[in-house]
Protein backbone atom coordinates (compact mmCIF):
# COMPACT_ATOMS: atom_id res chain seq x y z
CA UNK A 1 0.00 0.00 0.00
CA UNK A 2 1.57 3.13 -1.34
CA UNK A 3 -0.15 6.32 0.25
CA UNK A 4 1.40 9.30 0.21
CA UNK A 5 1.48 11.41 3.66
CA UNK A 6 2.28 14.37 1.59
CA UNK A 7 -0.70 16.90 0.36
CA UNK A 8 0.78 19.02 -2.44
CA UNK A 9 0.58 17.93 -5.52
CA UNK A 10 3.03 20.27 -7.22
CA UNK A 11 5.88 18.29 -6.11
CA UNK A 12 7.23 15.47 -7.82
CA UNK A 13 6.29 11.80 -6.38
CA UNK A 14 9.35 9.74 -5.40
CA UNK A 15 8.34 6.21 -5.79
CA UNK A 16 9.76 3.62 -3.08
CA UNK A 17 12.12 0.83 -4.32
CA UNK A 18 10.93 -2.64 -4.85
CA UNK A 19 13.54 -3.39 -1.90
CA UNK A 20 11.94 -0.59 0.60
CA UNK A 21 8.68 -2.47 -0.57
CA UNK A 22 8.90 -5.89 0.21
CA UNK A 23 11.04 -5.08 3.17
CA UNK A 24 8.15 -3.56 5.24
CA UNK A 25 6.73 -7.19 5.40
CA UNK A 26 9.64 -8.95 6.16
CA UNK A 27 8.76 -9.31 9.15
CA UNK A 28 6.37 -12.05 8.33
CA UNK A 29 9.27 -14.12 8.40
CA UNK A 30 10.41 -13.96 11.51
CA UNK A 31 9.76 -15.04 15.10
CA UNK A 32 7.22 -12.74 16.40
CA UNK A 33 6.71 -12.08 20.03
CA UNK A 34 3.54 -10.57 21.96
CA UNK A 35 0.82 -10.63 19.37
CA UNK A 36 -2.90 -10.99 19.43
CA UNK A 37 -4.97 -14.19 18.37
CA UNK A 38 -7.46 -12.75 16.03
CA UNK A 39 -10.47 -15.35 16.33
CA UNK A 40 -11.98 -13.85 13.82
CA UNK A 41 -9.70 -13.68 10.69
CA UNK A 42 -11.97 -11.92 8.18
CA UNK A 43 -12.77 -9.19 10.73
CA UNK A 44 -9.25 -8.94 11.60
CA UNK A 45 -8.30 -8.96 7.73
CA UNK A 46 -11.14 -6.17 7.46
CA UNK A 47 -10.08 -4.06 10.04
CA UNK A 48 -6.23 -4.11 8.91
CA UNK A 49 -7.52 -3.19 5.04
CA UNK A 50 -9.31 -0.13 6.61
CA UNK A 51 -6.14 1.23 8.59
CA UNK A 52 -4.46 0.88 5.56
CA UNK A 53 -6.58 3.49 3.48
CA UNK A 54 -7.59 6.06 7.04
CA UNK A 55 -5.56 9.25 7.25
CA UNK A 56 -2.01 9.46 8.58
CA UNK A 57 -2.49 10.57 12.29
CA UNK A 58 1.11 12.11 11.79
CA UNK A 59 3.47 13.46 9.06
CA UNK A 60 6.63 12.73 7.71
CA UNK A 61 8.42 16.27 8.06
CA UNK A 62 7.03 16.31 11.74
CA UNK A 63 8.54 13.16 12.28
CA UNK A 64 11.95 14.77 10.35
CA UNK A 65 11.42 17.50 12.96
CA UNK A 66 11.63 15.41 15.67
CA UNK A 67 14.75 13.69 14.33
CA UNK A 68 16.47 17.09 14.45
CA UNK A 69 15.33 17.90 17.59
CA UNK A 70 16.77 14.52 18.94
CA UNK A 71 20.47 14.94 17.01
CA UNK A 72 20.82 17.76 19.24
CA UNK A 73 19.77 16.12 22.27
CA UNK A 74 22.68 13.09 21.08
CA UNK A 75 24.85 15.82 20.57
CA UNK A 76 24.07 16.63 24.42
CA UNK A 77 22.59 19.99 23.76
CA UNK A 78 19.25 19.61 24.75
CA UNK A 79 17.13 16.71 27.30
CA UNK A 80 14.07 14.79 26.50
CA UNK A 81 11.14 14.11 28.71
CA UNK A 82 8.77 10.82 27.88
CA UNK A 83 6.28 10.38 29.91
CA UNK A 84 2.14 9.16 30.16
CA UNK A 85 0.01 6.26 31.07
CA UNK A 86 1.84 2.44 30.86
CA UNK A 87 -1.60 2.16 29.47
CA UNK A 88 -3.82 4.52 27.98
CA UNK A 89 -7.54 3.60 28.17
CA UNK A 90 -10.36 4.63 25.66
CA UNK A 91 -12.26 5.32 28.68
CA UNK A 92 -9.59 7.57 30.50
CA UNK A 93 -9.17 9.58 26.87
CA UNK A 94 -11.25 12.63 27.96
CA UNK A 95 -10.43 15.98 27.60
CA UNK A 96 -10.33 16.73 31.85
CA UNK A 97 -7.46 13.70 31.60
CA UNK A 98 -5.85 14.28 28.73
CA UNK A 99 -5.25 18.14 29.67
CA UNK A 100 -4.14 17.30 33.25
CA UNK A 101 -1.59 15.05 31.66
CA UNK A 102 -0.32 17.50 29.16
CA UNK A 103 0.04 20.25 31.92
CA UNK A 104 1.52 17.82 34.35
CA UNK A 105 4.60 17.56 31.15
CA UNK A 106 4.44 21.51 30.59
CA UNK A 107 5.07 22.02 34.29
CA UNK A 108 7.70 19.53 34.66
CA UNK A 109 9.27 20.77 31.21
CA UNK A 110 9.55 24.33 32.79
CA UNK A 111 10.86 23.13 35.72
CA UNK A 112 13.84 20.91 33.39
CA UNK A 113 14.53 23.95 31.02
CA UNK A 114 14.80 26.48 33.91
CA UNK A 115 17.22 23.85 35.76
CA UNK A 116 19.17 22.78 32.74
CA UNK A 117 19.33 25.95 30.70
CA UNK A 118 18.31 23.62 27.30
CA UNK A 119 15.82 23.13 25.19
CA UNK A 120 13.26 20.23 26.35
CA UNK A 121 11.97 17.93 23.75
CA UNK A 122 8.47 16.76 24.55
CA UNK A 123 6.81 14.07 24.24
CA UNK A 124 4.02 11.95 25.40
CA UNK A 125 3.33 8.22 25.91
CA UNK A 126 0.13 9.41 24.74
CA UNK A 127 -2.30 8.70 21.73
CA UNK A 128 -1.47 5.33 20.95
CA UNK A 129 -0.12 3.76 23.91
CA UNK A 130 -2.74 0.76 23.63
CA UNK A 131 -1.02 -2.32 23.37
CA UNK A 132 1.02 -4.02 26.39
CA UNK A 133 3.47 -6.76 26.49
CA UNK A 134 2.48 -9.51 28.90
CA UNK A 135 4.58 -11.86 31.21
CA UNK A 136 2.08 -14.33 30.50
CA UNK A 137 -1.00 -15.09 28.02
CA UNK A 138 -3.51 -16.22 30.52
CA UNK A 139 -4.94 -14.81 33.80
CA UNK A 140 -6.47 -16.88 36.32
CA UNK A 141 -8.64 -15.39 39.40
CA UNK A 142 -10.66 -17.66 41.85
CA UNK A 143 -10.23 -20.90 39.56
CA UNK A 144 -11.23 -19.11 36.20
CA UNK A 145 -8.86 -18.81 33.21
CA UNK A 146 -9.09 -15.87 30.77
CA UNK A 147 -6.51 -14.40 28.13
CA UNK A 148 -4.34 -11.52 30.20
CA UNK A 149 -5.61 -8.08 29.76
CA UNK A 150 -3.26 -6.82 26.29
CA UNK A 151 -4.18 -3.07 26.03
CA UNK A 152 -7.37 -1.45 25.24
CA UNK A 153 -6.55 -2.04 21.41
CA UNK A 154 -6.62 -6.07 21.86
CA UNK A 155 -9.03 -6.57 24.72
CA UNK A 156 -11.00 -5.26 27.13
CA UNK A 157 -9.84 -5.67 31.02
CA UNK A 158 -13.49 -6.66 32.49
CA UNK A 159 -12.85 -10.57 33.61
CA UNK A 160 -15.60 -12.06 31.47
CA UNK A 161 -14.58 -14.31 28.50
CA UNK A 162 -16.30 -12.17 25.96
CA UNK A 163 -14.20 -9.40 27.35
CA UNK A 164 -11.01 -10.72 27.50
CA UNK A 165 -11.59 -11.74 23.70
CA UNK A 166 -9.02 -10.30 21.11
CA UNK A 167 -11.17 -8.07 18.82
CA UNK A 168 -9.76 -6.53 15.76
CA UNK A 169 -11.95 -3.73 15.70
CA UNK A 170 -11.01 -2.53 18.93
CA UNK A 171 -7.67 -1.64 16.76
CA UNK A 172 -9.76 1.11 14.59
CA UNK A 173 -11.09 2.04 17.69
CA UNK A 174 -7.49 2.51 19.22
CA UNK A 175 -6.87 4.44 15.64
CA UNK A 176 -10.04 6.65 16.32
CA UNK A 177 -8.91 7.68 19.84
CA UNK A 178 -5.38 8.00 18.98
CA UNK A 179 -6.84 10.79 16.66
CA UNK A 180 -8.91 12.37 18.66
CA UNK A 181 -6.05 12.46 21.52
CA UNK A 182 -3.81 14.00 19.19
CA UNK A 183 -5.56 16.34 17.97
CA UNK A 184 -7.09 17.82 21.47
CA UNK A 185 -2.70 17.50 22.27
CA UNK A 186 -2.43 19.89 19.20
CA UNK A 187 -5.03 22.22 19.90
CA UNK A 188 -3.25 22.55 23.58
CA UNK A 189 -0.15 23.00 22.46
CA UNK A 190 -0.55 25.32 19.57
CA UNK A 191 -3.69 27.14 20.55
CA UNK A 192 -2.11 29.48 23.27
CA UNK A 193 -3.06 27.25 26.32
CA UNK A 194 0.90 26.12 26.10
CA UNK A 195 2.10 29.89 25.84
CA UNK A 196 5.17 30.39 28.37
CA UNK A 197 2.69 33.56 29.82
CA UNK A 198 0.36 30.79 31.10
CA UNK A 199 2.57 29.43 32.96
CA UNK A 200 1.05 29.76 36.37
CA UNK A 201 -2.46 28.42 34.61
CA UNK A 202 -1.07 25.28 34.48
CA UNK A 203 -0.96 24.76 38.01
CA UNK A 204 -4.48 25.47 38.57
CA UNK A 205 -6.87 23.16 39.28
CA UNK A 206 -4.26 20.59 41.24
CA UNK A 207 -4.57 19.95 44.75
CA UNK A 208 -1.85 22.86 46.63
CA UNK A 209 1.00 20.43 47.92
CA UNK A 210 4.98 21.45 48.12
CA UNK A 211 5.73 20.53 44.95
CA UNK A 212 3.11 22.88 43.36
CA UNK A 213 4.29 25.33 45.87
CA UNK A 214 7.72 25.60 44.81
CA UNK A 215 6.56 25.47 41.55
CA UNK A 216 4.52 28.85 41.75
CA UNK A 217 7.50 30.74 43.12
CA UNK A 218 9.63 29.38 40.07
CA UNK A 219 6.53 30.53 37.55
CA UNK A 220 6.60 33.84 39.31
CA UNK A 221 10.58 33.94 38.02
CA UNK A 222 9.59 32.87 34.92
CA UNK A 223 6.65 35.60 34.67
CA UNK A 224 8.99 38.59 35.69
CA UNK A 225 11.47 37.77 33.50
CA UNK A 226 9.14 37.08 30.26
CA UNK A 227 7.91 41.05 31.17
CA UNK A 228 10.54 42.17 31.27
CA UNK A 229 11.44 41.39 28.08
CA UNK A 230 8.44 42.31 26.73
CA UNK A 231 9.31 45.62 27.90
CA UNK A 232 12.39 44.97 26.45
CA UNK A 233 10.30 44.73 23.07
CA UNK A 234 11.57 40.76 22.70
CA UNK A 235 9.36 39.26 20.35
CA UNK A 236 7.75 36.32 21.84
CA UNK A 237 6.38 34.11 19.16
CA UNK A 238 8.69 31.24 19.69
CA UNK A 239 7.25 31.24 23.52
CA UNK A 240 3.38 30.85 22.45
CA UNK A 241 3.92 27.01 20.99
CA UNK A 242 5.36 24.02 21.63
CA UNK A 243 6.11 20.97 19.91
CA UNK A 244 4.81 18.03 21.42
CA UNK A 245 5.81 14.81 20.16
CA UNK A 246 3.46 11.41 20.06
CA UNK A 247 5.24 8.09 21.16
CA UNK A 248 4.30 4.77 22.12
CA UNK A 249 5.70 1.17 22.12
CA UNK A 250 5.73 -0.24 18.76
CA UNK A 251 4.20 -3.71 20.04
CA UNK A 252 1.47 -4.49 17.82
CA UNK A 253 2.67 -5.84 14.25
CA UNK A 254 -0.68 -5.33 12.64
CA UNK A 255 -1.41 -2.17 13.74
CA UNK A 256 2.12 -0.39 12.87
CA UNK A 257 2.27 -1.95 9.85
CA UNK A 258 -0.78 -0.66 8.47
CA UNK A 259 -0.87 2.83 10.03
CA UNK A 260 3.44 2.37 7.94
CA UNK A 261 2.88 5.14 4.82
CA UNK A 262 5.80 5.27 1.89
CA UNK A 263 6.58 9.02 2.18
CA UNK A 264 6.14 10.58 -1.82
CA UNK A 265 8.85 13.10 -1.01
CA UNK A 266 11.73 11.02 -0.33
CA UNK A 267 9.88 7.43 -1.26
CA UNK A 268 10.68 6.35 2.27
CA UNK A 269 8.54 4.42 4.96
CA UNK A 270 7.47 6.52 7.96
CA UNK A 271 4.65 4.85 10.64
CA UNK A 272 2.10 7.13 10.82
CA UNK A 273 1.16 6.28 14.08
CA UNK A 274 2.92 8.04 16.22
CA UNK A 275 6.00 10.52 16.20
CA UNK A 276 8.50 8.50 18.37
CA UNK A 277 8.23 4.61 18.52
CA UNK A 278 10.20 2.62 21.28
CA UNK A 279 10.18 -1.12 21.18
CA UNK A 280 10.26 -2.96 24.70
CA UNK A 281 12.05 -4.72 26.70
CA UNK A 282 10.74 -7.91 25.86
CA UNK A 283 10.47 -7.80 22.36
CA UNK A 284 13.50 -6.36 21.01
CA UNK A 285 14.96 -9.76 20.18
CA UNK A 286 17.65 -9.18 17.51
CA UNK A 287 16.43 -11.66 14.75
CA UNK A 288 12.99 -10.75 16.01
CA UNK A 289 10.05 -9.33 13.87
CA UNK A 290 10.07 -5.86 15.95
CA UNK A 291 13.75 -4.86 15.27
CA UNK A 292 13.21 -5.84 11.31
CA UNK A 293 10.51 -3.83 10.92
CA UNK A 294 11.50 -0.86 13.15
CA UNK A 295 14.67 -0.77 11.82
CA UNK A 296 13.24 -0.07 8.36
CA UNK A 297 10.95 2.85 8.87
CA UNK A 298 12.23 6.82 9.07
CA UNK A 299 10.78 7.80 12.55
CA UNK A 300 13.00 7.76 15.76
CA UNK A 301 13.58 4.71 17.33
CA UNK A 302 13.78 3.85 20.94
CA UNK A 303 14.83 0.62 22.30
CA UNK A 304 14.38 -0.23 26.31
CA UNK A 305 17.61 -1.90 27.92
CA UNK A 306 17.02 -3.88 30.72
CA UNK A 307 19.43 -4.89 33.43
CA UNK A 308 21.10 -8.35 31.02
CA UNK A 309 21.76 -5.87 28.82
CA UNK A 310 25.54 -7.18 27.12
CA UNK A 311 28.17 -4.17 25.27
CA UNK A 312 27.30 -7.10 22.41
CA UNK A 313 23.59 -6.49 22.40
CA UNK A 314 23.64 -2.97 22.41
CA UNK A 315 25.97 -3.13 19.72
CA UNK A 316 24.30 -5.11 17.27
CA UNK A 317 20.98 -3.64 17.90
CA UNK A 318 22.80 0.11 16.81
CA UNK A 319 24.28 -1.67 13.85
CA UNK A 320 20.16 -3.10 12.69
CA UNK A 321 18.78 0.04 14.20
CA UNK A 322 20.93 2.88 13.12
CA UNK A 323 23.41 1.67 11.00
CA UNK A 324 24.38 4.88 9.51
CA UNK A 325 24.97 6.00 12.96
CA UNK A 326 22.31 9.17 12.43
CA UNK A 327 22.43 11.60 15.56
CA UNK A 328 18.43 11.43 16.72
CA UNK A 329 17.68 8.06 15.08
CA UNK A 330 18.48 5.89 18.62
CA UNK A 331 17.36 5.61 21.80
CA UNK A 332 18.68 3.63 24.49
CA UNK A 333 16.29 3.63 27.31
CA UNK A 334 17.66 2.06 30.40
CA UNK A 335 15.39 0.52 32.68
CA UNK A 336 17.88 -1.38 35.02
CA UNK A 337 16.45 -0.80 38.55
CA UNK A 338 18.20 1.42 41.50
CA UNK A 339 20.39 -1.48 42.62
CA UNK A 340 21.97 -2.63 39.19
CA UNK A 341 22.15 1.02 37.33
CA UNK A 342 25.63 1.33 38.90
CA UNK A 343 26.66 -2.24 37.99
CA UNK A 344 25.44 -2.37 34.43
CA UNK A 345 24.70 1.10 32.84
CA UNK A 346 28.77 1.92 33.08
CA UNK A 347 29.86 -0.89 30.63
CA UNK A 348 27.44 -0.18 28.68
CA UNK A 349 28.70 3.63 28.33
CA UNK A 350 32.06 3.04 27.65
CA UNK A 351 31.79 0.39 25.22
CA UNK A 352 29.16 2.86 23.32
CA UNK A 353 32.10 5.65 23.36
CA UNK A 354 35.02 2.72 22.33
CA UNK A 355 32.40 1.80 19.14
CA UNK A 356 31.77 5.67 18.62
CA UNK A 357 27.75 4.86 18.58
CA UNK A 358 25.82 8.52 18.66
CA UNK A 359 22.49 7.06 20.99
CA UNK A 360 20.65 9.25 23.34
CA UNK A 361 20.58 7.88 26.27
CA UNK A 362 17.33 8.07 28.59
CA UNK A 363 16.55 6.79 31.99
CA UNK A 364 13.38 4.90 32.98
CA UNK A 365 13.52 4.57 36.66
CA UNK A 366 10.06 3.04 36.06
CA UNK A 367 10.17 -0.57 34.81
CA UNK A 368 13.54 -1.90 36.96
CA UNK A 369 11.71 -1.18 40.36
CA UNK A 370 8.57 -2.73 40.57
CA UNK A 371 7.25 -4.44 43.50
CA UNK A 372 3.91 -5.94 44.84
CA UNK A 373 2.28 -5.46 47.91
CA UNK A 374 1.57 -7.85 50.01
CA UNK A 375 -2.06 -6.65 49.99
CA UNK A 376 -1.67 -7.53 45.93
CA UNK A 377 -1.24 -3.73 44.73
CA UNK A 378 1.57 -3.50 41.89
CA UNK A 379 3.64 -0.78 42.97
CA UNK A 380 6.89 1.04 43.15
CA UNK A 381 8.87 3.14 45.81
CA UNK A 382 9.37 6.63 45.10
CA UNK A 383 12.81 6.41 46.59
CA UNK A 384 13.43 3.92 44.44
CA UNK A 385 12.85 6.12 41.09
CA UNK A 386 14.67 8.60 42.54
CA UNK A 387 17.73 6.47 43.33
CA UNK A 388 17.70 5.16 39.53
CA UNK A 389 17.47 8.73 38.49
CA UNK A 390 20.21 9.90 40.53
CA UNK A 391 22.54 6.46 39.48
CA UNK A 392 21.56 7.17 36.01
CA UNK A 393 23.21 11.21 36.08
CA UNK A 394 26.41 9.50 38.22
CA UNK A 395 26.91 7.04 35.92
CA UNK A 396 26.52 9.70 32.60
CA UNK A 397 29.10 11.96 34.80
CA UNK A 398 31.83 9.66 35.35
CA UNK A 399 31.76 8.55 31.88
CA UNK A 400 31.57 12.21 30.42
CA UNK A 401 28.61 11.17 28.26
CA UNK A 402 25.18 13.32 28.01
CA UNK A 403 22.07 12.33 29.99
CA UNK A 404 19.52 12.94 27.43
CA UNK A 405 16.60 12.36 28.99
CA UNK A 406 14.02 11.12 31.33
CA UNK A 407 10.95 8.59 30.68
CA UNK A 408 8.23 8.01 33.46
CA UNK A 409 4.90 6.96 33.64
CA UNK A 410 2.50 9.54 35.18
CA UNK A 411 -0.84 11.17 35.55
CA UNK A 412 -1.89 14.64 36.08
CA UNK A 413 -4.54 13.35 38.33
CA UNK A 414 -3.95 12.58 41.91
CA UNK A 415 -3.98 9.16 41.89
CA UNK A 416 -2.06 7.15 44.87
CA UNK A 417 -0.46 4.10 42.82
CA UNK A 418 4.13 4.95 43.47
CA UNK A 419 5.15 4.42 47.37
CA UNK A 420 6.21 7.87 48.99
CA UNK A 421 6.87 11.00 47.77
CA UNK A 422 6.15 13.66 50.05
CA UNK A 423 2.39 13.07 50.52
CA UNK A 424 4.28 9.99 51.96
CA UNK A 425 2.02 7.48 50.64
CA UNK A 426 2.11 4.38 52.18
CA UNK A 427 0.86 0.37 51.68
CA UNK A 428 -2.94 1.45 53.40
CA UNK A 429 -2.68 4.91 51.31
CA UNK A 430 -2.50 2.92 47.87
CA UNK A 431 -6.42 1.98 47.96
CA UNK A 432 -7.52 4.80 48.01
CA UNK A 433 -7.07 5.96 44.59
CA UNK A 434 -5.25 3.85 42.73
CA UNK A 435 -6.68 3.32 38.59
CA UNK A 436 -4.25 2.15 36.73
CA UNK A 437 -5.05 -1.02 34.53
CA UNK A 438 -1.21 -2.04 34.11
CA UNK A 439 1.96 -0.44 36.27
CA UNK A 440 1.99 2.09 38.68
CA UNK A 441 2.24 5.62 37.55
CA UNK A 442 3.63 8.94 39.59
CA UNK A 443 0.89 11.34 40.39
CA UNK A 444 0.89 15.19 39.42
CA UNK A 445 2.93 15.62 42.94
CA UNK A 446 5.80 13.22 42.46
CA UNK A 447 5.68 13.64 38.56
CA UNK A 448 6.36 17.65 39.42
CA UNK A 449 8.87 16.24 42.59
CA UNK A 450 10.82 14.04 40.22
CA UNK A 451 11.45 16.72 37.84
CA UNK A 452 12.62 19.26 40.25
CA UNK A 453 15.32 16.65 41.17
CA UNK A 454 16.12 15.80 37.70
CA UNK A 455 16.67 19.29 37.55
CA UNK A 456 19.07 19.84 40.24
CA UNK A 457 21.43 16.95 38.56
CA UNK A 458 20.96 18.52 34.94
CA UNK A 459 22.32 21.67 37.00
CA UNK A 460 24.72 20.12 37.86
CA UNK A 461 26.01 19.29 34.48
CA UNK A 462 25.35 22.56 32.78
C1 LIG B 1 6.36 -0.14 29.38
O1 LIG B 1 7.03 0.82 28.98
O2 LIG B 1 5.21 -0.04 29.82
C2 LIG B 1 7.01 -1.48 29.37
C3 LIG B 1 6.32 -2.60 29.31
O3 LIG B 1 8.34 -1.38 29.47
P1 LIG B 1 9.51 -2.48 29.29
O4 LIG B 1 9.45 -2.93 27.87
O5 LIG B 1 10.72 -1.68 29.59
O6 LIG B 1 9.26 -3.56 30.31
MN1 LIG C 1 4.60 0.03 32.05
Amino acid sequence: MNTSTVVDPTLPIVEPTPEVVEGLDYWRSLPVKQQPTWPDKDKAAAVIGELHRVPPLVFAGEVDNLRSSLAAVAEGKAFVLQGGDCAETFAGATADQIRNRVKTILQMAVVLTYGASMPIVKMGRMAGQFAKPRSSDMETRDGVTLPAYRGDMVNGFDFTEDSRTHNPGRMLEGYHTAASTLNLIRAFTQGGFADLRMVHSWNRGFAQNPANRRYEGLAREIDRAVRFMEAAGADFDELKRVDFYAAHEGLLMDYERAMTRIDSRTGLPYDTSAHFIWVGERTRDLDGAHVDFFSRVQNPIGVKLGPSTTPADMEALADKLDADRTPGRLTFITRMGAGKIGDVLPGLLEASQKLELTPIWITDPMHGNGITTQTGYKTRRFDDVVEEVKGFFAAHREAGTHPGGIHIELTGDDVTECLGGSQAIDELGLETRYESLCDPRLNHQQSLELAFLAAEELARIS
